[in-house]
């Protein structure tokens, strides 16, 4: 379990993971740009400036992310999936949370960075920690 709360520490990189994979798609696929009339369908597409549909990766950090959040618990991980309440896990990245622990945040921020940085890992779920958030971008 240290060595995967160390990964998580927000005062420096612990390490970087590079994903690498090819992608085969058993269905069709799209993602949506919220536009219309940039191909032939009605729904709007990503397109890269070839003109190709895309695959951000945006958009695959947020499954990846919501299926963590679906395993977290068995994983023996914490997520707030972004409310507190429903969750009951406490974590920055639920805004009301945030604003009731705001004089709190503010007394870690007085009393320096790293009073800062711990306050914030020991307020943040695991999911978060990993994925991002937010509240602490
Ligand atoms: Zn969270």
């Amino acid at each position: 379990m240290a060595t995967a709360q160390k990964a998580f520490s927000h005062t420096h990189l612990e390490r970087r993971i590079r994903i690498s994979t090819l992608l085969e798609f058993d269905t069709a696929w799209r993602i949506g740009s919220g536009k219309e009339g940039e191909t032939m369908s009605d729904l709007g597409v990503v397109l890269d400036p070839q003109g190709q549909p895309v695959l951000p990766g945006s958009s695959l950090k947020g499954k990846l992310r919501s299926t963590c959040e679906t395993f977290a618990d068995g994983l023996g991980m914490t997520a707030c999936l972004l409310n507190s309440e429903v969750s009951t896990v406490k974590c920055v990245s639920d805004v009301n949370y945030y604003k009731r622990q705001a004089d709190k945040y503010q007394s870690a921020v007085e009393k320096g960075v790293e009073s800062q940085l711990s306050w914030i890992d020991e307020n943040t779920c695991d999911v978060c920690k990993l994925f991002g958030s937010p509240v602490l971008a």
